[in-house]
């Protein structure tokens, strides 16, 4: 196992996927797969607090239809289980344990109202809050009064208190951190539950993690874990923190400022491969700096060498034409597939296949999200409303003579079908002598409501005879 690359996605399941954790993810899957690696999906669920109901389910299926199968984790899959934090503890128990015989951890006593005390009189004197290392050397005789009265403690690490760390990050490359910029984090929390930062090192040692491959926002942590590689005498994962994720106006990428769910995106109508594209070169570029790119294709692109070191706006313009370029130049049928959840939720059902790609088609040249798709077949399920400008063009001598000419016809026809509908275009052509921009836009708009949509037949077909000699009546005078 030693030499294998093993990387992981280690999601808390907060409810739902961010676009950041989706970006960590495919990064951490593309490398894998760019190596012949494996690619390991670990749910950090020890913050029982925050645990919510069925994200894990949401987490797996979006993963899912990203396409960004993994190789161990959840399920049956992988020798290093169980993948789920919350199922551990008892691993982490046996480690701390350790860091305490090695005096590279204490237990810490304080109560909050301790805690509290010390951080009002640090930001009185305009420092950092951290903790000040109180139960950092109590002797023997004090904790065990401690344990005696049964008092609540924490199990911290113990940090050096002078001097630097520098490592060495695949993105950001040599990185110092001061010790005393880093706190004596909390390894173990007065609940027994470890916090991430044991359970994240104990686990990327155990599951044999060869790139540590995450967000920006955890290189501050680096010195604490790197702290305790060293503490157990663990050879540490390498590093690589891929760049923030910005709103256009540089601040960090947050809910208040728009959509950051996955899922909020797919229900706006993006289809899953513009997202994986889209979110493939927030933070990393090709070397020919291609803009379209498949999963496979990406796959075998990816580089970490060519993740951005500096952050990456996340411009919903750009999303939202890279959506469009999708929409058009994927197969029609595809795209009609992705369409029918928009149609069944309008409740808008074509039963004709071919008429329903129609619209499908049309609909898709003229927007850039599935999710307005349906604004062109609405014509179809509810009531026309007329401008003073299309009253002009349906009430000219030629349109009333057409429309009384179409509904005569109709009426007296066995049934309504294409070669019918092509027939009465010809007979309006040669025995009204009406053709061209008087034949189709009238008809069209006394329909369809407007002059420019889809063919006559197939407007014919979605409304059905009744409805189409309706709608002309209804043009009439
Ligand atoms: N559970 C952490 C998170 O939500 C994982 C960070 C890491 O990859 O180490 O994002």
């Amino acid at each position: 196992m030693s030499n294998e690359i093993r990387v992981r996605f280690a999601p808390s399941p907060t409810g739902y996927l961010h676009v950041g954790s989706l970006r960590t993810a495919l990064y951490n899957y593309l490398y894998a797969r760019k190596v012949g690696g494996k690619f390991i999906l670990r749910i950090e669920d020890t913050d029982r607090t925050r645990y919510v109901d069925g994200a894990v389910e949401n987490l797996l299926s979006t993963l899912e239809a990203m396409g960004l199968e993994f190789d161990e984790g959840p399920g049956e899959k992988g020798d290093f289980g169980p993948y789920f934090q919350s199922e551990r503890t008892e691993i982490y128990n046996k480690y701390v344990k350790e860091l305490l015989e090695k005096g590279k951890a204490y237990k810490c006593f304080c109560t909050s109202d301790d805690l509290n005390k010390m951080r009002d009189e640090q930001k009185a004197k305009g420092m950092d809050t951290k903790y000040n290392g109180h139960c950092r050397n109590l002797s023997k005789s004090e904790i065990n009064e401690h344990l005696t009265n049964k008092d609540s403690f924490v199990i911290r690490l113990k940090i050096p208190q002078d001097g630097e760390i520098t490592f060495f990050d695949v993105v950001r490359e040599k990185v110092t951190f001061p010790w005393d910029m880093v706190d004596d984090q909390v390894l173990v929390k007065s609940d027994g539950f470890p916090t991430y930062h044991l359970a994240n090192v104990v686990d990327d040692h155990l599951m044999g993690i060869s790139h540590v491959i995450r967000g920006e926002e955890w290189l501050s942590s680096v010195p604490k874990h790197l702290f305790l590689y060293e503490a157990f005498g663990w050879k540490p994962p390498k590093m690589c923190h891929l760049p923030l994720l910005l709103n256009p106006d540089k601040s960090k990428l947050s809910k208040r400022q728009g959509d950051v769910a996955v899922e909020d995106f797919i229900n706006k109508g993006y289809l899953s491969e513009t997202l994986l594209n889209f979110v493939a070169l927030l933070g990393w570029h090709a070397p020919d700096n291609e803009e379209f790119y498949t999963l496979p294709e990406l796959e075998k692109a990816f580089s970490l060498k060519r993740i951005n070191k500096s952050g990456s706006v996340f411009d919903v313009e750009k999303l939202n034409w890279m959506n469009g370029q999708y929409l058009r130049n994927t197969d029609l049928k595809i795209i009609g597939e992705y369409a029918r959840t928009f149609f069944n939720k309008a409740g808008y059902n074509i039963p004709n296949e071919k008429h329903y790609l129609e619209l499908v088609d049309i609909a898709r040249n003229r927007i850039n999200k599935l999710d307005e798709v349906t604004e062109f077949a609405k014509p179809f399920f509810s009531e026309l409303n007329f401008s003073e400008e299309d009253k002009l063009i349906l009430e000219t001598e030629s349109s009333q003579t057409l429309f009384k000419f179409w509904i005569k016809n109709i009426e007296e026809a066995p049934v309504l079908n294409e070669e019918i509908v092509n027939e009465l275009l010809k007979r309006s052509a040669q025995e009204l002598g009406i053709k061209g921009k008087n034949l189709y836009p009238p008809l069209r708009l006394a329909l369809y409501g407007s002059e420019h949509g889809p063919e006559l037949p197939t407007i014919m077909d979605i409304l059905e005879r009744g409805k189409v000699v309706d709608r002309f009546k209804n043009a009439l005078k």
